[in-house]
């Protein structure tokens, strides 16, 4: 997959996002593309990148169809987690936001559950597809559009969008602004200190549609500076492991990423991996080692009537 973008269209160099600075390094070269490493802060971005493609361009059908189509099941297994871990942070199921709402699955799950729903999406074709086969409102457009006058959100979840936005500072401003005082927000970023980050995967890295690649020190950090309160932090295996590790040691370009040991321990666990359990626990070690590819974060609104409840994760 080469991504959406042409390589020929404009771009433009962008400093860090989260401490403002311009000095930064390589951190990994992905053919067109360069991501770059702030050397104060560690926040990782793609740069330069191409100037303000249209939302409808790059989110278009084909996107949708690439990344959602036959995987329903799965999807409303994986968001159906998502939204029981929510109740017992807001338990009375009350107004919820969801934002980059893409055909709608988590929506789907959270209304079957009592949730009420609404949503916001760049994509017009994903809008269309949440109206007619939900009956549910997703706007047209980004977080930013939407105006704090016109309704307040207990709860605003956010999966896998930050790393696709041009400006994660401002996205969350918007949501601090459209959320009620002690509101939750949820959301999960690709983890860049998972195994697709150490390896520098290319295909899995998309910096085609990924501007932004999150740790968990920097994910906080941004969301400390939006004036969230990080409450809880987790990493989670969702790729399979299996397929992550055979194709890493099959393709000549992440040879030099991995040092000879990691390579000789991969290839063992590779010979033996059927073995019952042994999988199972493997997704807990890297969970324990806060490895797996995705980060999910929730953090809280400051509550100003209850600074008791303003206590933040590690
Ligand atoms: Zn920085």
């Amino acid at each position: 997959m080469k991504g959406p973008v042409a390589t020929d269209c404009p771009m433009e160099t962008v400093d860090c996002a989260l401490c403002g600075t311009a000095d930064q390094r390589t951190w990994a070269n992905l053919g067109d593309y360069t991501i770059v490493e702030c050397t104060r802060c560690g926040l990782r971005w793609v740069n330069p990148r191409p100037m303000h493609p249209r939302a409808d361009d790059t989110y278009d059908e084909g996107y949708y169809k690439a990344f959602y189509e036959g995987k329903d099941a799965s999807k409303r297994e994986y968001f159906s987690r998502r939204v029981l871990e929510l109740v017992p942070m807001v338990p009375d199921r009350p107004r919820l936001l969801d934002v980059g709402a893409g055909t709608g699955i988590f929506l789907e799950v959270a209304q079957a559950q009592g949730w009420q729903v609404e949503g916001v999406d760049p994509s017009a074709a994903a809008c269309r597809v949440c109206r007619e086969t939900l009956g549910v409102e997703v706007w047209h457009g980004t977080i930013e559009d939407l105006s704090p006058s016109d309704s307040r959100y207990d709860v605003i979840t956010m999966w896998e969008v930050l790393e696709h936005t041009r400006d994660p500072l401002g996205t969350l401003h918007a949501a601090q602004e459209l959320l009620v005082d002690g509101g939750l927000l949820a959301l999960s970023v690709p983890n860049a200190s998972g195994l697709v980050g150490v390896l520098r995967w290319r295909e899995e890295l998309m910096p085609w549609y990924h501007l932004y690649h999150f740790t968990q020190s920097t994910l906080k950090a941004l969301l400390r500076r939006a004036g969230f309160l990080p409450v809880r932090l987790r990493t989670i295996q969702v790729h399979g492991i299996t397929h992550t590790v055979s194709t890493a040691l099959e393709q000549d370009e992440y040879i030099p990423y991995i040092p000879a040991p990691v390579r000789a321990c991969a290839s063992a666990w590779l010979s033996v991996h059927r073995v019952p359990g042994l999988r199972l626990l493997t997704r807990a070690a890297l969970a324990v080692l806060h490895r797996g590819d995705r980060v999910l974060l929730w953090a809280r609104k400051p509550a100003r009537t209850a600074p008791e409840a303003n206590a933040e994760c590690e």
